[in-house]
């Protein structure tokens, strides 16, 4: 999508601070980080939220899973929570399918 801010970023058109690249996905660090880990990974195709994921492109969604898995992993994340929200009141501001990958404090249940 042209005027996606997401799409951009997995793109490069847009820079961002890298973790991990591969053909289906794009991981990277939130500009305004929520926890001393967070970092955000996504389709690099555009699909808007949870709610357009379908047979079609759920394996996607299943891959980003591998790659959250491995990454935490990879960076000792004993204790991790992921997170993606949809629509305005859930507290979505980006309208490009993504997983916020959160670690490093307490975190309190449930969410605000
Ligand atoms: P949402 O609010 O949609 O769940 O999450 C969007 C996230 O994207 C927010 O945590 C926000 O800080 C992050 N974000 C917004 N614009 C940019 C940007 O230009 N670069 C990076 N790295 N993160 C961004
Ligand atoms: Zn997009």
């Amino acid at each position: 999508m042209s005027d996606c801010l997401f799409c951009k970023i997995a793109a490069g058109e847009i820079p961002s601070n890298k973790v991990y690249e591969d053909e289906v996905c794009y991981a990277f660090h939130d500009i305004a980080p929520q926890a001393p880990t967070h970092f955000l990974v996504i389709p690099k195709t555009h699909i808007g939220s949870v709610s357009e994921v379908t047979a079609d492109n759920s394996g996607v969604v299943a891959h980003i899973f591998t790659v959250i898995a491995r990454l935490s992993k990879e960076l000792g994340l004993e204790s991790y929570r992921v997170v993606s929200n949809i629509g305005e009141q859930a507290g979505q501001s980006v309208f490009h399918l993504h997983f916020h990958v959160l670690s490093g404090r307490d975190m309190t249940w449930p969410p605000g």
